[in-house]
């Protein structure tokens, strides 16, 4: 089993369960590494209500530190889920310095100033709007979050269809221009296993742009974006059938933001 690089904690407030939670499940399931991802402190703890506080980052830490301790045997990387948001830059350049971590996966949620497209609260904003202008603007804001230079994987890189409103118009050239960015930058690429969890029942990203990927010789990683500890290393058998179907052998490692290769 690869690594797996997405796990949240009770820390971003919409998740359950402490990082020894999580890693007992990964134990139990036979994983040798996972690394935790949480969603990153915004620059003001007041932006939304889904992301973890800037002090609790101490806590963060401390949990992952607990972790360790307990299950020696285990290798647990510390990450982040970090929102790509035009003009934060700043704010996550030193977030990335502050603290000692193992990656940072690039993330996209909010395609507005106030509206996050996977949330489930507002789905109605996706009515308002053609689904081709949003999967427009969703993957551009990918596309600028691979080029920043911030991050070491990008995350579920289709989210945009995970309510299942879905473009008429061939998408394949979004899909390009994000994949020879990412494939420019050295980025990781994420199988996430959430989407088959949500409405669209699909793996983050399509076979298409893991083919696309493949191509362009883009390294992955696995992520089941786990909220639970029940959801540690979800469905990674189907995610595995998928890189393989692809020809994929083998996985990206981080360790101190520096990439190695292991196979699966
Ligand atoms: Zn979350
Ligand atoms: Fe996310
Ligand atoms: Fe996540
Ligand atoms: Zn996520």
């Amino acid at each position: 089993m690869p690594p797996d690089y997405h796990m949240h904690t009770r820390l971003c407030r919409h998740a359950t369960g402490d990082a020894i939670d999580l890693a007992a499940e990964a134990v139990r399931r036979g994983l040798t590494e996972i690394g935790f991802s949480e969603h990153n402190p915004m620059s003001r703890d007041d932006w939304d209500d889904w992301h973890m506080y800037q002090a609790d980052l101490a806590e963060y830490f401390e949990q992952i530190e607990r972790a360790r301790s307990a299950f020696p045997q285990l290798t647990i990387q510390v990450g982040l889920e970090v929102d790509f948001i035009p003009g934060q830059e700043p704010w996550i350049r030193e977030l990335a310095e502050r603290h000692p971590w193992d990656y940072l996966i690039g993330a996209v949620h909010y395609v507005s100033d106030t509206w996050a497209l996977d949330n489930p609260h507002l789905i109605s904003e996706w009515k308002k709007r053609d689904p081709f202008e949003i999967w427009t603007t969703y993957f551009g804001l990918l596309t600028q979050a691979a080029d920043s230079g911030l991050f070491d994987i990008i995350a579920h890189a289709d989210l945009c269809k995970k309510f299942c409103f879905r473009p008429e118009a061939d998408c394949t050239p979004l899909y390009a221009r994000l994949l020879e960015t990412m494939a420019r930058r050295g980025l990781a690429l994420e199988l996430n296993t959430a989407g088959l969890r949500k409405d669209c029942r699909e793996i983050y990203p399509a076979p298409e742009i893991v083919r696309l990927a493949a191509a362009l010789k883009i390294p992955i990683t696995f992520g089941s974006d786990a909220h639970a500890p029940g959801e540690v290393g979800a469905d990674f058998a189907q995610a595995l059938a998928l890189a393989r179907s692809c020809g994929y052998t083998e996985s990206r490692r981080f360790k101190a933001r520096t990439a190695t290769s292991v196979k699966f």
